[in-house]
């Protein structure tokens, strides 16, 4: 069923307060379903009812049967409660999901239709709606929508992805899994043996590699012409080194499918990548800016537009002894102190058992986004922004290998996203065209649950005080860039994603290409391969050395290896 996107999206991004106004995330959740029931019974006229239950059916096996349950479960109080042109906040509002909270404003995501009004409802629907369900000797719903029979596994089953920053399958201990998802090798290089912690991508050699794999990268052996190890002739004065993001969302690659949210675009094969997609919690790691190593293959390339460019994978074709030297250490909402407090421990390098490694730290937003009505108080403060990037760095000084390098990413400009959007319609409004990006992002800032109150907001004066914020946390990095470490270099890069967006426009294209449609906050596919061709240039030009050198037994380890082994 829908929800489990949207009840994603909001878990996902972190953001949902306590005091969330009008139902907050339940109210999304429950208008965000209800608006594609109500459509796809427009579309195919039918009853809502068989609408839930065409829809429940496109998913996969996994999530069918839950979602069939709640329809069951839901049906009859449909049948029983909606009316005639009922639109879906109204409906929400009946169901108890959306309230009107007093002194706080309505919140709808869609027109009202003229002759309905929220009103009935307003005062207490909880407790109308109980009376009402009582009167026809119904169950009663909760406010919480993951209480719903057949909701409730779904929801389980999300609380029990999100929030883990390491890898379930991990025998060895050394934060490298032989397992796909659930942070496994979608984040970081698979491990080749995951019963010995010295086997990992990034490793040194043990014995040059005559017996085993000890980097994961596929060289191993003895040429039988010179008889000397491949590794020691391939790769020994390569200098080798691996690519490990400390980031948020948009270093995660966080993706919502479009046609998950478009009525006129939901069919047979859209929901296929679902257990894949969400056993990543809704990002894209192996297809992001940083860490990318593959493009997407059927199914998932029915709902991803684009080909995956990275650092890793550039860093991988400039020397193959590289290979699988990836680790996206990105978390959805991450900002400056959770990074420090629980994020960066998940980093796995060993100071002398490993080769260097190139960090870019890449708090690109939360801390000038949250979902507060009063945003600005609770962005993060300078001196704050100052504190925990010196902690994560003198954590990174303790253990990444000497001669490793580090970059300090400067926050974006959110009123990009306002401005290329704001008049455009939201997937949600696809079938009627009804739902502009500037009344998506109003909701949820009337719902209290947005994940950037200051930038997606159509108070242009609010949008420029949370960019005039992010430029002092951006001077706080270039300051703290000038410090010198021990195992690291220290630099600030600009944020690539300003670069990428002027020369977008040079070239006379629109903007809106680069962002990820659903959410309206992200950079798409598109976006993050622009970035990673930025941020590389960027290296290349300013910073050469961080790159290394060319690999001239490139074309040798192909011949003999071929795809190294292959990525899973
Ligand atoms: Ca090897």
């Amino acid at each position: 069923m829908k929800l489990i996107f949207v009840a994603f999206f909001i878990l996902s991004i972190g953001k949902v307060c306590d005091a969330d106004a009008n139902g907050g995330a339940n109210c999304a959740t429950c208008d965000v379903i209800m608006g594609l029931v109500e459509q796809t019974s427009a579309i195919h006229n039918e009853s809502l009812i068989q609408s839930l239950e065409r829809l429940c059916k496109l998913l996969p096996d996994q999530f069918e049967k839950p979602c069939l349950v709640f329809a069951d479960y839901i049906g009859p109080i449909l049948f029983v409660i909606v009316e005639d042109k009922d639109t879906p906040d109204v409906i929400c509002h009946k169901l108890g999901f959306c309230t009107s909270t007093k002194g706080h404003p309505q919140c709808t995501l869609f027109p009202l239709n003229s002759n309905k009004k929220l009103r009935h409802f307003s005062e207490d629907p909880i407790l109308k709606q109980k009376v009402l369900l009582k009167k026809l000797n119904m169950p009663k719903i909760g406010a919480n929508i993951c209480d719903l029979p057949g909701i409730k596994e779904i929801c389980a089953w999300i609380n029990a992805i999100f929030n883990n920053h390491e890898p379930a399958v991990d025998l060895d201990g050394d934060k490298h899994s032989p397992y796909e998802t659930l942070r496994g090798y979608s984040w970081r290089g698979k491990d080749c043996d995951d019963k010995d912690r010295s086997m990992h991508a990034g490793a040194r050699t043990l014995n040059d590699d005559v017996n085993r794999d000890s980097n994961c990268n596929g060289i191993m052996g003895t040429d039988p012409v010179t008889k000397q190890p491949y590794e020691t002739t391939f790769c020994e004065g390569s200098e080798p080194r691996g690519v490990a993001v400390l980031g948020d969302s948009i270093s995660a690659h966080f993706h919502l499918p479009r046609e998950w949210f478009n009525s006129t675009e939901l069919s047979e094969g859209v929901f296929e990548g679902l257990p894949y997609i969400g056993e990543n919690e809704l990002d894209w790691p192996a297809f992001s800016y940083a860490t990318g190593f593959m493009n997407a293959t059927d199914p998932l390339d029915k709902v991803l537009h684009g080909k995956t460019d990275s650092i890793y994978f550039r860093l991988w074709q400039r020397n193959r002894c590289n290979f699988k030297d990836y680790q996206n250490i990105a978390v959805n909402g991450a900002a400056a102190e959770g990074m420090v407090k629980h994020i960066q421990q998940s980093l796995y390098r060993n100071k002398t058992g490993d080769y260097p490694l190139i960090v870019i730290y890449a708090l690109v937003g939360n801390d000038v986004c949250n979902g507060h009505p009063d945003t600005i108080d609770h962005m993060t403060k300078p001196e704050d922004m100052r504190k925990y990037a010196l902690q994560t760095l003198d954590f990174l000084d303790s253990v990444l290998p000497s001669g490793s390098y580090v970059f300090l990413t400067g926050l974006a400009d959110g009123r990009v996203l306002y401005n290329s959007l704001h008049d455009r319609v939201h997937p949600i409004g696809a079938l009627r065209n009804d739902v502009t990006y500037a009344h998506f992002y109003d909701y949820f800032n009337c719902l209290e649950i947005s994940p950037c109150t200051g930038w997606m907001n159509t108070n242009e004066t609010l949008r420029d005080l949370t960019t005039q914020r992010a430029n002092e946390l951006s001077d706080v990095l270039v300051d703290i860039s000038n410090n010198t470490y021990k195992n690291f270099k220290l630099w600030y890069n600009t944020n690539p994603i300003n670069t990428v967006i002027q020369e977008w426009t040079a070239k006379g294209l629109p903007t809106w290409q680069l962002l990820e449609p659903v959410d309206g906050f992200h950079a798409n596919q598109i976006g993050n391969a622009e970035v990673a061709r930025v941020v590389w240039e960027q290296m290349e030009n300013q910073w050469p050395e961080v790159i290394g050198k060319v690999n001239p037994f490139n074309d040798k380890i192909e011949d003999i290896f071929g795809d190294q082994g292959g990525y899973r």
